[in-house]
């Protein structure tokens, strides 16, 4: 697909969809389709077999959700909104995490449509499940071990299964769920529709594709490279950092990089809005645009660029499109873009007419896949380096002092004035104490204000290590030895000030630990919940990283005391 042809495409009022869930996608703030929905929306509306090929971070979950919701809704429609029904659509995931965030994303696009969404996953209580699934649900989005254990008990019926979706089904292959899935399907009626998601195609997945699809629409987001010679002159690199550092980490990038003027990209309005919102709270000059804007307003916005009132715009690709600005010479990606070729567009708004410009991208460990994607797609190199630290910003801001004061030296023809402040102090000072305070009070001035969060460093998510078909599978808490953690290093404590009394549960210790570090769910050891506070064993190497995050989270709505536990000294695994 060429450039073009994304900035031209259909929108989403052109791929069929109803108008509840129009409504709900403008309402997140999505301007257009990625690729990956724009090619798998119209085939599955038509009730079409997909084996799609696709990494975490294109859009794939909207690509199957949305048909799913309307295609489910029609059929409920039909039969008169029955409530209490079996579920229609099956949802099978590789982990605890993305049984969450599947069901939610359901949840959001399919409010108007009152679709009713169900995560099951291994850890959470049987209870709470069997009940919900009880009350009856349209959608179950469920890990394979847990989908097989209510299936048993025969509180997951299959029968009015008439969409399958398998998601990340490399990485289902990965944890050992192959037997899982093949007596799942096995069970589900025959005239379902089935689609099947993977970041790799593996032959192993192309087995189960033949086995259980039926002549499916095959779809792959990568594409042809662009042309040798089209790559401007761009230095490209990334940071992996965990989502609740993203705004610090964007302000220590642009702190260090001083650009001219830098446009950053993200994926949605509300993310555009906010983050303007919290640069600006940072002492930066942001300005927003959007799809949602006007002409005047944009106007106004690209004015107060040009003359430099602003040096930063938050924006989404639509909003960024036509745009040309002289001064840029940063792109910023704030999220991984959702296909290769949206990252080529968007960096080729710095680099222009022979001149050197600079891409960066914030990638979350989850999206490292991605960035290997567009690495391999575009044949150009990103860089992924570390994250600024304190001392770097600090010796950056001193540079920057230093050259301020040597041009100063060099160029202006009007320091004899201050001689006589100098001459003076020296008779009760040295003079280089005396240039020192001077240097200082320089210093200060420039509002070097001091910035003394750091960063967590955070490495790309390493691949799941095979494991056996039913070992451990998805128990993520139940803490027994055949889980198979990754490797076998020490064990600490982290002290958490918030416990039993505070309604917390190992899951939602598990939950904050996993969504906000690049620590999974099978590393984490022994969780001990008391009245008022839990202990939590995680790798001791993990354990800055863990404390570091969970500050900056809340627990069941409250930010408690987070520390490495005292006698928390490492341990070996037990
Ligand atoms: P996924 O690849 O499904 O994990 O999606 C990656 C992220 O992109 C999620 O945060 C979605 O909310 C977001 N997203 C999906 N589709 C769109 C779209 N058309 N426009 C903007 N954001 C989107």
């Amino acid at each position: 697909m060429s450039v073009n042809e994304i900035e031209d495409g259909p929108g989403f009022a052109d791929l069929a969809l109803g108008p509840e869930l129009l409504k709900a996608l403008s309402g997140l703030g999505y301007e257009e389709p990625t690729p990956i929905q724009r090619e798998a929306i119209p085939p599955l509306l038509e009730g079409r077999d997909l084996l799609g090929q696709a990494a975490t971070g294109t859009g794939k979950t909207a690509a199957f959700a949305l048909p799913m919701l309307q295609r489910l809704h029609g059929v409920l429609r039909a039969a008169g909104g029955e409530e209490g029904g079996e579920p229609g659509g099956l949802v099978l995931v590789p982990t605890r995490e993305l049984a969450v965030q599947v069901s939610e994303a359901m949840h959001r696009y399919g409010r108007d449509l009152g679709t009713r969404v169900l995560p099951i996953y291994g850890g959470q209580p049987i209870g709470r499940q069997l009940r919900a699934l009880e009350r009856g649900v349209d959608v179950v989005v469920a890990t394979p071990g847990r989908a097989l254990d209510h299936i048993g008990r025969g509180t997951l019926p299959l029968k009015g299964l008439r969409m399958v979706v398998l998601d990340e089904a490399d990485e289902m292959l990965d944890m050992g769920f192959a037997e899982d899935i093949e007596a799942i399907l096995q069970d589900i009626p025959e005239e379902r529709q089935t689609v099947l998601f993977s970041a790799t195609m593996p032959p192993r997945i192309d087995g189960i594709a033949r086995r259980h699809l039926r002549e499916p629409v095959r779809i792959r987001i990568e594409r042809e490279a662009p042309a040798a010679g089209e790559a401007p002159l761009i230095r490209q690199s990334a940071y992996i950092v965990s989502r609740a550092y993203k705004p610090a980490a964007l302000g220590r990038v642009l702190d260090v990089e001083a650009p001219t003027a830098a446009i950053v990209f993200c994926r949605t309005r509300e993310e555009v809005d906010q983050l303007t919102e919290t640069m600006n709270g940072r002492g930066y000059r942001a300005e927003a645009l959007h799809g949602g804007m006007g002409q005047e307003q944009r106007d106004r916005v690209m004015g107060r660029l040009r003359s430099g009132t602003a040096d930063l715009l938050m924006a989404t690709d639509v909003a960024a499109r036509g745009l040309d600005i002289e001064q840029l010479t940063h792109v910023i990606n704030y999220d991984v873009p959702s296909a290769p070729e949206s990252y080529v567009h968007r960096i080729g708004r710095v680099g222009r007419a022979g001149r050197e410009g600079v891409a960066i991208t914030l990638a979350e460990p989850r999206e490292h896949r991605m960035l290997k994607t567009i690495e391999r797609v575009t044949r150009s190199r990103i860089t992924v380096e570390k994250v600024p630290t304190v001392a770097d910003l600090r010796a950056r801001r001193l540079e920057l002092t230093r050259a301020a004061l040597q041009e100063s030296l060099m160029e202006d023809g009007d320091l004899d004035r201050f001689r006589v402040v100098v001459e003076t102090l020296a008779d009760e000072f040295d003079l280089v104490d005396i240039a020192l305070a001077a240097v200082k009070l320089a210093h200060e001035s420039t509002g070097a204000a001091a910035d003394e969060e750091e960063i967590p460093e955070v490495t790309p998510r390493a691949p799941r290590p095979e494991r056996g078909p039913r070992e451990g599978r998805d128990d993520r808490y139940g803490r027994d030895d055949r889980r198979g953690r990754r490797g076998g290093g020490p064990m600490s404590r982290v002290f958490v000030g918030a416990g039993r009394s505070a309604g917390v549960r190992p899951q939602d210790i598990v939950g904050a630990i996993t969504g906000e570090t690049r620590v999974t769910g099978r590393e984490i050891g022994a969780i001990e919940i008391a009245d008022r506070f839990t202990l939590v064993e995680i790798p001791d190497a993990a354990v800055d990283e863990v404390v570091e995050a969970l500050r900056h989270t809340t627990i069941k709505g409250k930010r408690p005391t987070v520390r490495r536990d005292r006698d928390g000294a490492p341990r070996g695994r037990r």
